[in-house]
This record gives structure tokens, sequence and C-alpha cells, in this order.
């Protein structure tokens, strides 16, 4: 077989991400009828949302020089200017922040942003020295574990464990165990966390802004789900942004995910970097999402959306599916929910399992449940002989009721005779 650079052996040949969207694209292409896909991060179609996503495209059709400069057109690499002024503005009425558009760049999905992101601050650096990408509290999104164009650059540390009560738990940033090395380049948490749902307290947000400031690097929070939109948060808890930190934002989660579309909130500098790494991988982004958007940016509009729709609507899924899982299963299961803050997810913990997560998909894949296994979300790990990475599960609540209440009926079987076996 044809030998692969180092880039093409990391990027080339297959990733837990890509089964895991291959699965996903597959089950929503086939109508969903053959399993239930309670494994991706597909958000759910919300008809309020998909009637104005409907009525911008009429609007656009309606409106011959929009139409001809949505799809005829390249955007500059670093996105379209009335989207990226409008929404430098609604940053900076509603929080503050001292942005303008040279502040921001889109990209290609937030996905691609870290790929930018994590490749021009770690890595092999001209001096020699390789640096690393600190995650302060792992499980953390699957979706960065893979991005390295070299060799991985994870270094993570792994939460302290807040039980709470007799099913519930959250995941807490161990500053006890932090440490910052010579080759740290960034600290980055996703907040909302895929996926687990926690949310990092503004108490926690704030000692890592200040470690990050204090070693001169910058802290990246990942905020697909946070505010000002989608607003998929369900705690209480503060957008943070100043010149030392990376914020992004996403489409996805607002249920545009088709559009692929990414910003990047960031030092003068930084947005720069990453305006030059689109025009020379692809010289412009798609500019459909922002075409959409960009009136309802400009009007505020998305706001009230994901404050009035979005965020009660995935509140609600988020309470039936934990309603669900405690009615599903047997009080003697030793089974923990993680406070469900935010996101799309149910972090499920089985301590003591005496089956491997890994197996426990297994098992549920034959019976036509897709979870995703929670090992693959503790990478970056030093020491890998924690029990607990193998005793956890993800599952997605975004999809119908009789789909999400059925897979869990299921899953709640399946451990069950799990522990009944051992
Ligand atoms: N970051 C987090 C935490 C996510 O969960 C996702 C998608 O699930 C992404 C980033 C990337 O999403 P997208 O590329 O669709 O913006």
């Amino acid at each position: 077989s044809r030998q692969y650079s180092i880039f093409g052996e990391q990027l080339g040949q297959g990733s837990g991400i890509e089964e895991l969207m291959d699965d996903l694209g597959h089950a929503l292409a086939s109508g969903g009828d053959e399993v239930k896909m309670l494994g991706g991060g597909q958000p759910a179609h919300i008809p309020e949302m998909n009637a104005i996503w409907r009525r911008r495209m009429e609007e656009i059709l309606e409106a011959p020089a929009e139409l001809d400069s949505m799809l005829c057109n390249y955007d500059p690499p670093r996105g379209k200017p009335a989207f990226l002024a409008a929404l430098a503005k609604i940053l900076r009425e509603n929080f503050g922040w001292n942005i303008t558009e040279k502040n921001l760049a889109v990209t290609n999905g937030g996905q691609s942003a870290f790929f930018f992101l994590f490749n021009l601050l770690a890595g092999k650096h001209a001096d020699g020295s390789t640096k690393e990408i600190l995650l302060p509290l792992v499980p953390e999104y699957i979706g960065y574990a893979n991005q390295s164009v070299s060799e991985s650059f994870f270094r993570a540390t792994p939460p302290k464990i807040e039980t709470i009560g007799k099913h519930q738990f959250k995941y807490r940033v161990d500053f006890d165990q932090l440490e910052i090395k010579q080759n740290t380049a960034a600290i980055c948490v996703s907040r909302p966390t895929n996926p687990t749902g926690n949310v990092l307290t503004d108490n926690e947000i704030a000692k890592l802004a200040k470690l990050a400031e204090e070693n001169n690097i910058p802290l990246i929070i990942d905020n697909a789900y946070g505010a000002p939109f989608p607003n998929i948060i369900f705690s209480e808890a503060n957008p943070v942004w100043n010149e030392n930190i990376i914020l992004t934002l996403s489409l996805s989660k607002l249920g545009l995910p088709g559009t692929r579309t990414g910003i990047i909130i960031a030092d003068e500098q930084t947005a720069a970097a990453i305006t030059s790494m689109t025009a020379v991988i692809g010289l412009a982004n798609s500019n459909i999402g922002q075409a959409l958007l960009e009136p309802l940016m400009r009007s505020g509009e998305i706001l009230q959306l994901s404050k009035q729709i979005v965020q009660p609507f995935y509140l609600e899924k988020s309470k039936l599916a934990q309603q669900w899982v405690h009615e599903a299963f047997d009080e003697q299961t030793p089974y923990r929910i993680h406070l469900s803050e935010g996101a799309l997810f149910l972090w499920l913990w089985f301590e003591g399992l005496p089956i491997s997560s890994a197996e426990l998909y297994e098992r549920l894949k034959k019976r036509g449940v897709l979870i995703i296994s929670g090992h693959y979300f503790f990478f970056g790990l030093e020491h890998s002989d924690w029990q607990h990475q193998h005793e956890c599960l993800r599952m997605t609540f975004t999809m119908d009721e009789a789909t999400v209440k059925d897979g869990i009926r299921i899953i709640a079987e399946e451990v069950g005779r799990a522990y009944a076996q051992a």
C-alpha cells in the first residue's frame, strides 16, 4: 500500500470522529428507521427554527441580488463583511466586549476552527520545541482527538468527581493537579461540554483565564452550545472574552449544521492568522449560513430566538430524558447522570460496571441502539488505567421522544443485565 506522510498518517487513515459521523450521516439518510441513533451530535429539527430558515431562503430567492451574491460569489477569506459587522455589534452591545471585525474569522464549522487553532499554536515550533494543548478536564470533545498534523499534542488532567445525591454527579477542574508546563501552548475547554453537559462555573473559568494570562498563553473556550447563540445552557453562567481568550461559536447547534459555519473571536493577530489559513486551505468559506443569518444578526432577533425557542426546547428534552432514565433504571443499579447544564447529551456513569463501556456499546448496537462509549472522550491522559474511563456513555437526547425513550429503556435493560451477570 502507498506510504503517506506523517500528516497523511494522522489525518488520512480513519478516526473515531469519522466513524461517528459516517454512522450518523447514514442513519439520517436512511430516515433513521433502522437504528435508534442516540450517538451523534445532530441537533433537532425545531419546527419554529426551520420555519425561519425557510422564510429566509424565500426572502433570498425573491431578491435576485442576494441570491446571486450567496451562490455565485466568493466571500473574502475572513467571512461575509455584513455578517461580521453585525456579529461584532451584537457582541459589543450585549457583552461589552471590545470587538471589531478584525477580532473575527469565519471557518468551515467549529471543527475546522479547532484544526486551525490547535495546529497554529501547538506542535513543532521554529525554536525546536514541541508544544502541547492542555485540556484541564477530560472527558472532552472527541472531535479534537485526531486533529494534530504530527504527533498528538494533548495533555489532559482528570477531573474531581463530585457525587450529588444517589443518582447525579458533576466534574470539576482539579486545580491541585493542573500543571502548566514550559511547552504548554494553550488551555482548551468546551463550555457547555460535549460529552457531559457540564458547564464550567464562572469561578473555574476565571481561574483558568488567570492561569493562562499569567503564563502568557491563550485560553480557548469552545462555545459551540453557549451564549449568545444557540444558548443551549441551563445553568447560570456568564460568557467571557478578553484579548487572551479565544472563543469559538458555531451556527450548527442553532440548527444549521449543513451550512458548515464556525466563528473565531480572538485577538487581531490570531483572527488574521486564521483568515490566512482559510485562504490557503479553502480560499473562502461557505457563505450560505452567513447569508441566512445576517439580517437576524443585524436586528438581534437571533438572540431572542436562542433564548425563547432553542434553549427551552432542549431544556425540555433534557428533563424528559432524565425522567426516562430514572424511570427505566432499577433503583439498585448504580447509575449516575452528570448534571445536565447544557448541550445535547446525557452522560451516564455506571460505577463498577462489570463490562467495559466499549462492550456495552457493542451489546446496544446489536439491539439497534447507537450510543458513544465514554472511553473515546478521555484522551491525553498520562495514566490510562483509570477505570472510570470505561464506565460511562454519552447519549444524545435530540431525536424524537419515542426513539429516545425506547433507547433509554434498552440501555437500562442491557446495563441491568451486565450487573446481574457479574
Ligand atoms: N465543538 C464541540 C464541543 C462540538 O460538540 C462540536 C460538534 O458537535 C463542534 C465543536 C463542531 O461543530 P461544527 O463543526 O458543526 O461547528
